[in-house]
């Protein structure tokens, strides 16, 4: 029987990262349980948000705005916010364990799909989740360099990340100037010499994986011309069958943006960027660094399952870059002491019950997952939304039947406690917000709506300095 789920003895619920898929974990969870509830949520940087602040691209604004909800949440969910606190390192999987009903693993894809190329590790390659991370600030990526002297880069994938990365390399500077861009890559930018990007399909136009907003935004660069040839937009029958089923409408817009680009008169603008589709990358080719890059041609065939493939025809091209950005896809890390599916960089799951990997796939009780460490790499901000209701359903069965974990240390005070006895410096929701606000400050000063802090310790300092008598507890 269920002794916990009243105010004297609320269900205990840890949430192991703070990115969107996290926050909807939490807002579902407290939305829908009668019970009592009291969530935790650990991040191992000292600010909230995962990509929202790290990833999405510092011209959408937009999209940022989200992380109003996510206050929100925080504010009615009554939760606490645990921020420089690492899951593996400052708090074990023992740790939870023995303070905790349910833990909950939001912790994203924080690392890449490889080539496996050659060539592919020359210094000038560069994943572009790293690039990403660079220019949003984030404290393990902010020490990076890129060559920006460089003329010539090619992007591979033609993915939504991709797109971010050729319209930050195209973008007119001064228009960087407005957003929160992290300011050492906005003056990285500013002295850039790029003036040629090369975006790469494996597939045809109908197979592209941004969406359809992305692609008009290249579109209207003020700095930069787009190039589509117009070989590249006669589609093939398996593909023109597909766009006329009407399955798929982004698909089909794609195609008529693509086509409509094909159409344009270069108008001499100081940047190119060329999209480019049914091309793969075998080589990376250099000595002391990326020099060119070889590509081979693709056609399309049809799966047994209906897909459409690209395989190589056997005819090479190379072309001269000093940089290359490597965009086809995060990849999850394993965690220790949860399972972890090494094919497919996940948390084996169902309805996000973590399962074993071995004798089976038993369900781990009392451990879940959300986002892209459940799913993988795949979908918009709000898709986490009906991803963790999901998770959350699976979560409120088992509570039905009792299957949660049994910590013999369920008082909210004894996880304080144990972070003190570690002496761990941990920045609450609180703190967050000085931090928030601190770089807002900066920001106004020089006429920008932030300047992010981009190292750990200037965040630990900065909050010495705002509260001196922190830095552990609000
Ligand atoms: P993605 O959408 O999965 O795109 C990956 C791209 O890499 C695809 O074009 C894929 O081609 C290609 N690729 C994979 N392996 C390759 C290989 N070996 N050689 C050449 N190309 C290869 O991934 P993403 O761009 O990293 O984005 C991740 C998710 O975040 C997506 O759901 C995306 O929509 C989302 N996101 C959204 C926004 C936004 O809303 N503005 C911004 C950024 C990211 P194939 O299709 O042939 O596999």
């Amino acid at each position: 029987m269920t002794t916990f789920g009243t105010e004297a003895h609320p269900l205990r619920v840890a949430i192991i990262g703070s990115g969107p898929s996290g926050f909807y974990a939490a807002e579902n969870l407290y939305k829908q349980l009668d019970v009592a509830v009291e969530i935790d949520m650990f991040e191992r940087l000292p600010t909230p948000y995962g990509l929202v602040r790290g990833g999405v691209a510092p011209d959408h604004p937009k999209i940022k705005s989200v992380t109003r909800v996510y206050d929100r949440i925080v504010r009615q969910a009554n939760m606490r916010f645990f921020g420089n606190v690492e899951y593996g390192t400052d708090l074990t999987h023992d740790d939870l364990v023995r303070h905790y009903h349910i833990i909950i693993y939001a912790v994203g894809a924080q690392s890449d799909r490889k080539l496996g190329i050659p060539g592919e590790d020359l210094p000038g390659s560069h994943s572009a989740t790293e690039f990403v991370a660079w220019y949003n600030a984030h404290p393990d990526y902010s020490h990076l360099t890129f060559d920006l002297s460089q003329e010539s880069v090619a992007v591979i994938g033609v993915g939504n990340v991709a797109m971010d990365v050729a319209r930050v390399l195209l973008r007119d500077p001064s228009v960087l100037h407005q957003t929160d861009i992290a300011d050492y890559a906005l003056e990285a930018l500013a002295t850039s010499r790029v003036k040629r990007v090369y975006v790469l399909g494996r597939r045809g136009v109908a197979q592209a994986a941004f969406t359809n907003a992305e692609i008009t935004e290249l579109g209207e660069l003020c700095q930069a011309d787009i190039i589509v040839s117009p070989e590249d937009v006669v589609l093939d029958p398996l593909s023109k069958a597909y766009l006329e089923s009407g399955a798929d409408k982004t698909a089909a817009q794609n195609v008529q943006t693509l086509t409509a680009y094909s159409l344009r008169q270069g108008t001499g603008k100081e940047r190119q960027l060329f999209m480019r589709f049914l091309v793969s990358p075998v080589e990376l080719i250099g000595t002391d660094r990326v020099e060119a890059i070889r590509l081979v041609k693709n056609q399309l065939y049809e799966t047994y399952d209906g897909a459409l493939r690209a395989r190589a025809t056997g005819q090479y091209e190379t072309i001269p870059v000093g940089l290359v950005f490597r965009s086809v896809g995060y990849r999850g890390v394993p965690l220790p002491g949860v399972p972890f599916h090494e094919k497919w960089g996940i948390i084996p799951n169902d309805e996000g019950r973590i399962l074993t990997v071995q004798d089976g796939g038993q369900q781990v009780v009392g451990e879940y997952v959300v986002g892209w460490i459940k799913r993988g790499p795949s979908g918009v901000i709000g898709t986490n939304k009906p991803d963790a209701a999901k998770t959350v359903a699976s979560i409120l069965d088992d509570l039905a039947n009792d299957r949660t974990l049994n910590p013999p240390e369920p008082e909210r005070s004894a996880v304080e406690a144990l972070l003190e006895r570690r002496r761990l410096k941990y920045v609450t929701f609180g703190d967050w917000q000085k931090l928030d606000q601190l770089e807002r400050d900066l920001g106004a000063q020089v006429g920008r709506p932030r300047v992010k802090l981009s190292q750990v310790e200037d965040m630990l300092d900065a909050l010495e300095e705002l509260s001196p008598a922190m830095p552990v507890g609000d």
